[in-house]
């Protein structure tokens, strides 16, 4: 059973390498930064809640989710392929609500970018998605992914409460209104769930975000970081133990 399901995720993995998905060029229009939220792609009404409280992770590391029956089959095979490579690499899970489920992720058509409740909230929540052509805009496979981490309780990467040992935020480059959009969040807010700060997260925005002049906004004060940030292609290993930590996975054997 495991033999054939890594033999089905390799022959998934090929035919995304032979599409060219890893080797996706960072669009300069973001989805993620255009849905109008909270940090851009964040959609949550209560700033204050720290996702290290137990109740925002989702029971049993259990996801039930619908998805909006405006995207076609090839849409809804991209959204269930990024649950994939999730539960590839965790103990997550990510099964279909039937009418009986109550709390579940309903993953639906958006008009303006990209965006996603943060953490478990009860009863039915978003994520929305803008369409765009399959590895491009909210459809990168890297993007759904970061969509779904926040789904799983996880904030943006330069919000830790440590961020300014790692990074310098350029204010005078950053879009008038949009300075929300770099909060810090406390240490009692927020969990690194011991792992150290990573520019490479999926969940770090890009050096340029809210940019108003193209200059950056964000700047790396480690050499190794500046290049590192933004990317969009798959979990680093520091979300992948976060992400197992969060939900204490079991050891792999
Ligand atoms: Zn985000």
């Amino acid at each position: 059973m495991l033999n054939a399901r890594t033999h089905l995720f390799g022959l998934a993995l090929l035919s995304l390498l032979s599409l060219g998905v890893w080797a996706a060029p960072l669009d300069l229009e973001d989805p993620e930064l255009t849905a109008g939220y909270f940090q851009g792609d964040m959609d949550i009404e209560f700033t204050r809640n720290g996702e290290i409280a137990s109740t925002r992770h989702w029971p049993n590391a259990t996801v039930p989710y619908k998805i909006d029956e405006e995207f076609t089959e090839p849409y809804v095979a991209y959204i269930e392929l990024g649950m994939r490579l999730i539960e590839r690499v965790s103990c997550v899970r990510f099964v279909p609500a039937t009418a009986q489920t109550l709390d579940y992720v309903f993953v639906t058509v958006s008009s303006s970018g990209c965006s996603s409740k943060v953490g478990y909230r009860g009863g039915e929540q978003t994520v929305k998605l803008k369409p765009a052509a399959l590895d491009t805009g909210c459809f990168k496979l890297g993007t759904i992914q970061h969509e779904l981490l926040h789904t799983l309780g996880f904030h943006h990467q330069q919000c830790a409460a440590d961020r300014d040992e790692f990074v310098h935020i350029l204010e005078e480059n950053i879009q008038e209104g949009k300075e929300g959009n770099f909060l810090k969040y406390e240490v009692d807010r927020v969990s690194d769930f011991d792992v150290a700060y990573d520019y490479g997260s999926i969940l770090h925005y890009s050096s340029k975000a809210f940019s108003v002049n193209g200059q950056p906004t964000i700047v790396a004060l480690k050499p190794e970081g500046q290049l590192q940030m933004g990317q969009r292609l798959a979990l680093s290993e520091a979300d992948i133990k976060r992400l197992n930590t969060m939900y204490k996975c079991p050891l792999p054997l």
